[in-house]
């Protein structure tokens, strides 16, 4: 099994506030919401549209391959499109699409899982504190803490309770704190927030980053006149600057795959297809992810996480086993 694919984790930190939205609906308080998740109601940033913004970068990066960008198809002087040759680094890792109905595909050497929040920061009278919880934690496969009742748990318990925004709740002490801690460390979480987390339950955690979600009012500017559009103020929803987000990337080993009974030369093996992936990571930090780039939001760092790169048997079991329960 391991000969056919590789996971690869990786943390990103929101340098910004990020929006990734549902594409407009007005389904909640605000007028562009985010993608949640649809049982838990946690935000999230869909695989799609990591590998979507992935697929962009890679392609700017490389800079030969304008036409492999974007979704696939030619224009109407058919110009353009997937150029689905074997030796693309775009076509090869990302997937293509061509053909009337998209008759002609590859899936990708490489398979993004949705963004999901990893810490959460949220004000308290003692500064700022980064809030997971158990499921959380589990999906970016760290260990999993017992948390049974409505409290905050953290290093140590204390008689003073603390407020995660308006809420106030006693604390607790978290039994694997310490061990939590090292894997934080591991994925590259800065000291500054490994030393400042603490763990609430799945349901308290929901409702946490839902009612401590950033919250924009704005305007449509009328793009000829450069004005204000009449009764065009807009409310639109973001998850905050300094939340930390996990995903896994799914690296296919190259040398079962044929496009057009050609061998893939792009990539020889699956640190190959990870590391041309990996050439989108300075423009997330810089040009972003998701909307309202204008508007000073998406910027994401991906952290250097040991985790990603090492092949240590201590992690790689654990994301094996992770995967193939999600893919099989
Ligand atoms: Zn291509």
């Amino acid at each position: 099994m391991s000969d056919n694919f590789r996971c690869f984790k990786h943390v990103g930190f929101a340098l910004d506030p990020i929006h990734v939205g549902t594409g407009g609906a007005k389904l909640r308080r605000v007028d562009l919401s985010i993608v949640r998740d649809p049982v838990t109601k946690v935000p999230k940033i869909p695989g799609s549209s990591l590998a979507g913004v992935h697929r962009a970068y890679v392609a700017m990066a490389r800079n030969k391959y304008p036409g492999c960008a974007g979704q696939g198809q030619p224009d109407a002087s058919g110009v353009g499109g997937h150029c689905c040759k074997p030796d693309c680094p775009v076509c090869t890792v990302f997937g293509f699409a061509k053909g009337k109905d998209s008759t002609i595909g590859f899936a990708g050497l490489a398979a993004f899982s949705d963004a999901h929040i990893l810490l959460f920061p949220v004000a308290t009278r003692e500064g700022p504190l980064w809030v997971t919880s158990p499921e959380q934690l589990r999906i970016a496969g760290l260990p999993i803490p017992n948390v049974d009742k409505d409290a905050i748990y953290r290093e140590n318990n204390s008689e003073q309770p603390l407020n995660l925004g308006w809420l106030l709740l006693p604390v607790e002490k978290l039994s694997n704190y310490a061990d939590i801690k090292k894997g934080l460390e591991k994925l590259g979480v800065l000291k500054y927030i490994f030393d400042r987390f603490g763990v609430v339950s799945d349901k308290l955690f929901s409702h946490v980053v839902n009612s401590n979600l950033e919250v924009r009012t704005s305007v449509s500017i009328n793009p000829e006149t450069g004005a204000a559009e009449d009764g065009a103020l807009f409310t639109y929803e973001a998850l905050p600057r300094a939340t930390l987000l996990s995903w896994e990337i799914t690296c296919k080993n190259p040398k079962h795959f044929k496009i057009g009974n050609k061998d893939i030369i792009a990539a020889n093996d699956k640190d190959k297809v990870h590391s041309i992936v990996e050439a989108a990571h300075p423009y997330l930090e810089h040009l972003g992810i998701g909307g309202m780039g204008t508007r000073g939001m998406g910027r994401l760092r991906v952290l250097e996480s040991n985790a990603s790169h090492n092949q240590s048997a201590e992690i790689e079991p654990v994301l094996k086993s992770k995967s193939q329960e999600a893919r099989s």
